[in-house]
């Protein structure tokens, strides 16, 4: 397996702008060849200077266009998230990167267990890296008998994407398919079409060649989510967290939950953090309960808190539970989950 930088466009970007100084930031993974590309480009471009923000991203909500500016660059290169908007606030431009890895295999592997257990038609979806592989994958699987669907993009996503936050092409199909499949190496990835579906999950892992029912895994999920919400319930003082991620500042939509939660008579204070962690929360001792509408993935994946923290979806269902309706288990089917 090879990931492959679009390097053609980050040279052709230098040259429009003749940039003197170019920051780049990428996901820890993809760190090491964006580097070794820096030193390249230094070579082959006398005068030019790379600096590489390496706070993590995970996310095209993690773009550092704002520092870039401030670190005197005359353009950003925000690598790997794949997203279809080219670019970002002043100065940064999305580059794609991908993983040559074929499916081929483990698709085989997958249509002759959906083959035994009935599943017909499969709904296929991916993150960044394999999204050059999703229409080879729908061919396998018709070679093998099976019908596929791709969903349609929506917004930053391609025909098939999804965040870990964003569903659109999955959600869009999830009643016409017999079950989901999430391509690539990913368990995270899985658990959110498997929430934001309410279908059965399969990862097809093309490294390990392994097929993963990942119902199991999103049951569990669901179920410690819905006990933070009823944990929440029972806090008098909350705190109303605003991600200061690029992509993430969602000031109305928190003054909103705020407003809410005081008309159901609770306390509740706007906070901004830029990294949710326990020890940021821990210096905020007093307040009980926490709703945040930063990164969702940060409550539904974080176990480290000794105190509620809720995403938006949770949020809701705290608000509906507060005004005296009973929780749904279908909480997170949903196209976004902001
Ligand atoms: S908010 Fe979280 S899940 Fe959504 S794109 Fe950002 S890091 Fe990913």
């Amino acid at each position: 397996m090879t990931i492959k930088i679009n390097e053609p466009e980050i040279r052709r970007l230098i040259q429009v702008r003749n940039a003197k100084r170019v920051v780049f930031n990428a996901p820890d993974g993809l760190l090491p060849i964006t580097r070794e590309l820096g030193s390249r480009l230094e070579s082959d471009y006398p005068g030019l200077k790379t600096i590489f923000i390496a706070d993590s991203t995970y996310g095209s909500c993690d773009t550092v266009d704002f520092d870039a500016q401030r670190l005197g660059a005359d353009i950003a290169f925000h690598v790997g998230h794949n997203v279809i908007v080219p670019s970002f606030g002043k100065i940064t431009h999305s580059i794609d990167a991908y993983d040559d890895v074929k499916f081929d295999n483990v698709v085989k592997k997958a249509a002759e267990e959906f083959r035994k257990i009935g599943i017909r038609t499969v709904g296929l979806t991916t993150f960044a890296q394999h999204l050059s592989e999703v229409e080879n994958v729908a061919r396998f699987f018709e070679e093998e008998g099976i019908k596929s669907l791709i969903g349609k993009g929506l917004g930053q996503l391609h025909d098939g994407q999804i965040f870990g936050c964003e569903f659109y092409p999955a959600f869009n199909i999830k009643d016409r398919v017999d079950a989901m499949a999430l391509l690539g190496q990913s368990m995270f990835h899985a658990l959110g079409v498997a929430l934001s579906t309410g279908k059965r999950t399969f990862m097809l892992d093309p490294y390990s060649n392994e097929v993963v029912d990942v119902q199991q895994n999103a049951d569990e999920r669901l179920k410690k989510s819905i006990l933070s919400i009823y944990r929440a319930r029972d806090a008098e003082s909350f705190g109303v967290i605003i991600g200061l991620k690029e992509g993430q500042i969602m000031t109305d939509q928190s003054i909103k939950i705020k407003e809410k939660l005081e008309s159901l008579g609770k306390k509740a204070q706007l906070i901004a953090l830029r990294e949710i962690t326990s020890d940021r929360l821990n210096a905020l001792a007093d307040i009980q309960a926490f709703v945040q509408t930063g990164c969702p993935r940060i409550s539904v994946d974080g176990y480290t808190f000794s105190k509620p923290v809720l995403s938006v979806p949770q949020t809701d269902a705290l608000i509906n539970l507060l005004s005296g309706k009973e929780i749904e288990t279908t909480i997170f089917v949903r196209k976004h989950w902001l």
